[in-house]
């Protein structure tokens, strides 16, 4: 499908308000199409997409332009698949590269692949066209139902598999495809169906301090368009036995202080709001220090999550004085019991402390995350969200809302064999949650379980 005039003035005006986009002239260089196959507003949200951004842009002889699903929140089928950098289609990149981070993003690779007027089967492609990867963490954990549309997959982290790759990808693009497979087994980390003849280890940074990961490119049109996000921490090491994020950033890696006052100095020349970005925000060793320090420089900050064992007061105050609207702690389970199963086991007391002080700080709103249907779940844990969220509304006066969110098990986590509870009892028991929390000013908000249900097909499922 070719490029419209309309679809090219849209790119421009977007481009037109972004900082920090690489314009490369195409001569002599390999052309990467970098994907995320979701909206623009989401895809600019993630910070993979900023971090490969610039990994491959920093190969001299690469250009690596970004395409979405559309810049609309919901694409047209005939809205043509481009690049925002030249607005080149798609099959023209000899490489390119999706990076996955949700597994129902799965049926918009589809359908863009199919807008691009590429085959969408590895075996159905032939030198001409592009050669397919996947990166991700929906995808390293499972490429398989994946297996049979792209050529190779990134298991790991971009920062360690992106130099390797770029030069085994000169040699492969000009290779017949079964040549083109096996000469990419090479790199390591990269999984190649049908031709990688041992199991792929993952791989990971050692040294965070030589990648530092924050946005690259400015715009306002994504969640966090008023702040630089600065990752501060990789991992988690509490283990959660439900949690993908725990399993698979392993180990939990922490940039210094110093490193991170240093990122956030350079952050703060373009946005005064600081987000810091890690598993869990608030385990960091530093965190207190973090947070005074960037609040005597001036900065606004947000956190992308945090635990309550121990709650950083800190951190609580620096977001309150920052302007933050809205508190979020993640209980994930109402009783302690279910709690203990997850290996999440904040007590009562703790989750009420930070309540307590959600409510010192005068946060006009606060959320509470849960997940229904995890294993071995009953009424009674049901019951015991209620009673939870109950007793923090006797001490939070204002807005409130909680997500009671079907739980998925995933691959890789101590839950992956685990059944998933039906779509129909899930559905019973957010109900049941909205009956008694609704008439009390709680907001009940939740995801499709039907939904749901595709989502963990594959999250686990193989190639049938
Ligand atoms: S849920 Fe939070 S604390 Fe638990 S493993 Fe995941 S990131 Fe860590």
């Amino acid at each position: 499908m070719k490029r419209t005039y309309s679809t090219t003035e849209r790119i421009k005006k977007v481009l037109a308000q972004e900082e920090g986009t690489i314009f490369k002239d195409w001569g002599g260089k390999l052309p990467i199409a970098l994907v995320y196959a979701n909206t623009y507003r989401v895809g600019m949200s993630s910070l993979a997409v900023h971090t490969l951004y610039h990994l491959f842009n920093a190969e001299p002889d690469v250009v690596c332009e970004r395409v979405f699903f559309g810049l609309r929140r919901f694409p047209a089928p005939t809205d043509p698949v481009v690049s925002l950098e030249s607005q080149r289609p798609l099959a023209e990149f000899p490489v390119v590269a999706f990076t996955l981070s949700y597994e129902l993003d799965y049926f918009n690779v589809v359908r863009m692949l199919r807008q691009a007027g590429i085959p969408l089967f590895a075996a159905e492609r032939e030198t001409h066209h592009p050669l397919l990867i996947a990166g991700g963490p929906a995808v390293y954990t499972n490429p398989e139902p994946l297996a049979e549309i792209f050529d190779a997959f990134a298991i790991g982290e971009g920062e360690v598999i992106v130099p390797p790759l770029v030069d085994a990808l000169w040699e492969a693009v000009h290779l017949p495809r079964p040549a083109a497979r096996e000469h990419l087994c090479a790199v390591p980390g990269l999984y190649v169906p049908d031709a990688s003849t041992e199991p792929v280890a993952r791989v990971w940074v050692r040294d965070l301090a030589n990648f530092p990961t924050i946005t690259h490119i400015y715009t306002p049109h994504t969640e966090f368009g008023d702040r630089t996000l600065v990752e501060i921490a990789r991992g988690c090491g509490r283990g959660c036995r439900f949690c993908l994020a725990g399993y698979v950033y392993r180990p939990m890696r922490e940039m210094s202080p110093e490193t991170v006052l240093a990122v956030a100095r350079h952050g703060l020349r373009h946005r005064e709001r600081i987000g810091l970005v890690a598993a869990a925000v608030s385990d960091h060793s530093w965190i207190d220090r973090i947070a005074t320090e960037l609040r005597a420089l001036g900065a606004r900050l947000s956190a992308s999550s945090m635990r309550v064992d121990p709650i950083s007061e800190p951190l609580i105050r620096g977001l309150a004085e920052s302007g933050n609207q809205t508190l979020t702690i993640a209980p994930e389970a109402g009783s302690a019991r279910m709690r203990r199963v997850i290996n999440k086991p904040q007590s009562d007391e703790q989750i009420l402390r930070a309540v307590e002080l959600a409510a010192k700080y005068n946060f006009p709103q606060l959320k509470m995350y849960f997940m229904v249907g995890q294993p071995t779940e009953e009424e009674a844990d049901v019951q015991a969200i209620a009673e939870l969220v109950e007793a923090a509304r006797r001490i939070f006066p204002r807005n409130m809302a909680i997500n009671a969110t079907p739980y998925v098990p995933k691959a890789h986590t101590a839950f992956q064999w685990a059944a998933m509870t039906p779509a129909e009892a899930i559905e019973a028991r957010v109900k049941y949650l909205e009956r008694r929390l609704q008439p009390q000013g709680i907001a009940v908000r939740s995801d499709s379980a039907a939904w749901a249900a595709v989502e963990g097909v594959l999250a686990r499922g193989d190639r049938r």
